[in-house]
């Protein structure tokens, strides 16, 4: 095996990055993420060359304070929480404090952030894990994220990345994920020069699957609201006459976090047992919100797998759930035909 070897700072973090920066698009949700933590009412998403080449994040949040720019770039850096007892009770999007150190060990950034109680904004450019330089500069309150020329200077991850128009692809679903789970947020997005989506943030959900998925899908949703003391089921689930050819349009979002479940993608396409054919997937897009710390969101570096304390209850609630409200609207179809 021969000597071993204590990596550097700089190996660590290239290795580090590779966890959390798989591509364009987990750039693109961390960044995201940290606008929406940091209270902004509008993000604005732009890329260029499927965001490999270019990518801008936008938003009119906090701001970071230019003392506290050089700390934000260290890895295991957060102002989200301060120790492990806080997990337990995390609703920021973030908490590992390894994005910003991940991002840019990989990549070209320039940051541009302003709080509103300073009177000049800071600008910060950092490449490949190195410094370039920390400015004062003009800017409007909220922060700016440009970042480019993604694994530059790690060519064996770059490799693996797909097309620019996939790679841009899977930055706008992520786009369409956090529109969803934030109807609160008017998201803007930018491909290539052109706008391809905005939402206007008035807080319906209605409002953002229409503004997103256009007229036919708005117009054949049903919604579900269902609460008890440990749990809130809601949201809006399609009628077989907008069923998809597989899972893409299978939302769910746990405590406003996209999440990715087979088990409750199970349970929902169960509820609709009778409604589909075989081949066919349903359009859903369901909020589940836990009262407790019943969910365990520290189980992924990307987050996007949590684990439920009670799973299994979850389940056969949704697919009761999902299957009375399909009933209940054949009811009203009956009847409307008895007429
Ligand atoms: P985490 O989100 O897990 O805290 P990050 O590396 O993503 O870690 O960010 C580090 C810190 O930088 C955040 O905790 C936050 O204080 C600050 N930050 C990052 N992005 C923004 C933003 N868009 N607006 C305000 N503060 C930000
Ligand atoms: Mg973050």
């Amino acid at each position: 095996m021969g000597k071993i070897n204590l990596l550097s700072q700089e190996t660590i973090d290239k290795i580090a990055a590779g966890e959390v920066v798989e591509r364009p698009a987990s750039v693109a949700k961390e960044l995201i993420e940290n606008s929406i933590d940091a209270g902004a009412t509008a993000i604005s998403v732009e890329i260029k060359g499927g965001g490999i080449e270019y990518l801008r994040i936008t938003d009119n949040g906090s701001g970071i304070d230019k003392d506290q720019i050089q700390i934000a770039f260290l890895r295991h850096s957060t102002s989200k929480i301060s120790s492990a007892v806080d997990l337990d009770n995390v609703r920021s999007l973030g908490f590992r404090g390894e994005a910003l150190s991940s991002i840019s060990a990989v990549s070209k950034v320039e940051l541009i952030t302003k709080t509103k109680d300073s009177l000049l904004g800071a600008s910060y450019i950092i490449e490949g894990a190195k410094e370039i330089s920390l400015t004062d500069i003009g800017a409007p309150d909220g922060t700016t994220f440009i970042v480019r020329q993604l694994f530059y200077n790690t060519p064996a991850r770059k490799k693996f990345l797909k097309s620019g128009s996939t790679e841009g692809s899977y930055v706008f679903d992520v786009v369409e994920h956090l529109a969803l789970s934030h109807p609160e947020i008017s998201f803007k997005f930018l491909l290539n020069g052109k706008e391809k989506l905005m939402t206007s943030g008035n807080g319906s959900l209605s409002d953002t699957i229409y503004q997103i998925y256009g007229r036919q899908i708005a117009s054949n949703v049903l919604d579900i609201d269902y609460s008890d003391d440990k749990v809130s089921i809601n949201g809006f689930i399609g009628q077989s006459i907008i069923a998809r050819g597989n899972r893409a349009f299978e939302h769910f979002f746990v405590n406003q976090r996209y999440i990715k479940s087979n088990n409750l993608s199970r349970a929902c396409e169960e509820g609709y047992y009778g409604f589909l054919m075989g081949h066919q997937y349903p359009f859903f897009v369901i909020n589940i919100a836990f009262t407790d710390s019943a969910v365990d969101v520290n189980v992924h570096p990307t987050k996007q797998e949590v684990r439920f304390e009670n799973e299994s209850q979850i389940c056969e609630l949704l697919t009761k759930i999902v299957n009375q409200r399909l009933r209940k609207r054949e009811d009203v179809l009956e009847t409307h035909i008895d007429e």
